[in-house]
């Protein structure tokens, strides 16, 4: 065994005390990360990944199947309403998971991919959701924000980089990332700007979508195993995303103006269906992909990703179902801070309600609730662990307004 102390891994030079392990060999040690290195090269060069005795963690055998009901319910614990986008992604994930455990194809039938896209303002829970079926799922997992990503030779990422991710979730089991599931935050910020006015990305959005296109058709990818950009000498695996599913999510800003403006027009065309009623303070729900389109992604990306959903904006119900319901809800989250102190914390709903109404007026939606509950805290978390007095904590309205009202950052 290597002494903690004063050894160092011959390799990388990390001392002992960094590493999980230091191997020790004849005047020389290696650490678990060079190993691991080490036997990454060892399998690109001779293909080790083919032996059987290799760890199989989303081969079909492991794989758990969850039901659609099962998914949604998991969901529920964790993110308030949003019914259509969590049964839609139930189904979705749900079906992935059957497409990759079938076995042989035997009959022909080959089921397709869902890859799918989330619409809904900032806050709404695109995110949350996609992190939630991350904590249940027994396949890699990675999430990657399409901002950053930019045409080979760009600054910015490539867009194999979001493999990376992936690979490195699946603790490079290339196979198992073959399985994964991708998570592509802020596409609408790669829409093209010329069929859309109101969008001021330049043009190179275009380019970035045909890049990712590639990914989303299914081909073979080489990815650099530590990201970063790709450079000559450097080993790639090759990671064939036909079977990677792919969830896209974005605001998708000014896009009811879009949707409505396609409805007019078809009730201007069909006399009949000028007795339809739109629901006008929630346009979202009648999208369609010709929307997209017009909203500047290419069509060949919105034919890749052929289920569309959408997340509702949040409400002044939802928002105070989100400060109190959730598994790990904010005033859950703060009541333990505090009880860890010895301190019993009660946050009146009256403070709740102001709460609620201030995230709104400050338009910052449910992004807006932990900010806003900090701030009213903050004076507490600060003085009451060195007042052993005190006990109890209660929030009632005046207090959180007094807090709220003292705060030059939030009322701007
Ligand atoms: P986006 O739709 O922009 O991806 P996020 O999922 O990142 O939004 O939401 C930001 C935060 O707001 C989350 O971390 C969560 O705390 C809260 N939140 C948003 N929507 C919901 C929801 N429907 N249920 C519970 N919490 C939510």
């Amino acid at each position: 065994m290597a002494n903690k102390k004063t050894d160092h891994c011959s390799f990388c030079g990390r001392p002992a005390s960094e590493t999980l392990m230091l191997l020790k060999g004849l005047d020389a040690h290696i650490c678990d990360q060079c190993v691991k290195q080490a036997y990454q090269i060892l399998n690109e060069e001779f293909g080790l990944s083919e032996e059987p005795k290799r760890k199989e963690r989303s081969g079909s055998s492991a794989l758990e199947l969850k039901k659609p009901q099962e998914i949604k319910d998991f969901l529920d614990q964790y993110v308030i309403g949003q019914d259509e986008a969590k049964r839609t992604l139930a189904v979705a994930v749900y079906n992935h998971y059957k497409r990759i455990s079938q076995k042989v194809q035997d009959d022909e039938v080959e089921i397709e991919k869902s890859n799918m896209i989330l619409v809904g303002e900032t806050g709404t829970g695109k995110t949350l959701m996609a992190r939630t079926i991350a904590k249940m799922l027994n396949v890699p997992f990675a999430i990657a924000d399409a901002t950053v990503l930019t045409e080979a030779g760009y600054v910015g990422e490539d867009v194999e980089n979001i493999l990376v991710r992936l690979l490195q979730a699946a603790d490079y089991d290339v196979k198992a990332a073959e399985h994964g599931i991708v998570f592509i935050d802020e596409i609408d910020k790669i829409a093209r700007k010329s069929d859309n006015p109101s969008i001021t990305r330049d043009v190179s959005g275009e380019g970035v979508q045909q890049a990712l296109l590639k990914l989303l058709e299914g081909s073979v990818c080489n990815v650099p195993p530590q990201g970063g950009r790709k450079h000559p000498e450097q080993k790639m695996i090759p990671i064939n995303t036909k079977d990677i599913l792919f969830i896209a999510g974005g605001a998708f800003d000014g896009i009811e103006r879009i949707i409505a403006a396609r409805k007019s027009t078809n009730i201007i065309g069909y006399s009949t269906a000028a007795d339809q009623v739109l629901d006008k303070s929630n346009m979202l729900q009648y999208l369609a992909p010709a929307d997209l389109k017009k909203f500047g992604l290419i069509p060949e990306i919105v034919g890749r990703m052929p289920i569309i959903t959408h997340l509702d904006p949040l409400d002044a119900a939802a928002l105070k179902r989100i400060l109190t319901e959730p598994k790990n809800a904010l005033v859950k989250q703060f009541t333990k801070l505090f009880a860890m102190d010895g301190i019993t914390l009660t946050v009146k709903d009256e403070a709740l309600d102001f709460v609620v109404e201030k995230a709104i007026e400050f338009k910052l939606g449910a992004r807006g609730l932990r900010s806003i509950m900090e701030e009213i805290l903050n004076d507490a978390m600060f003085e009451l662990p060195s007042n052993s007095n005190v006990k109890t904590l209660v929030i009632d309205r005046a207090y959180a307004e007094e807090k709220i009202s003292k705060n030059i950052k939030l009322a701007q």
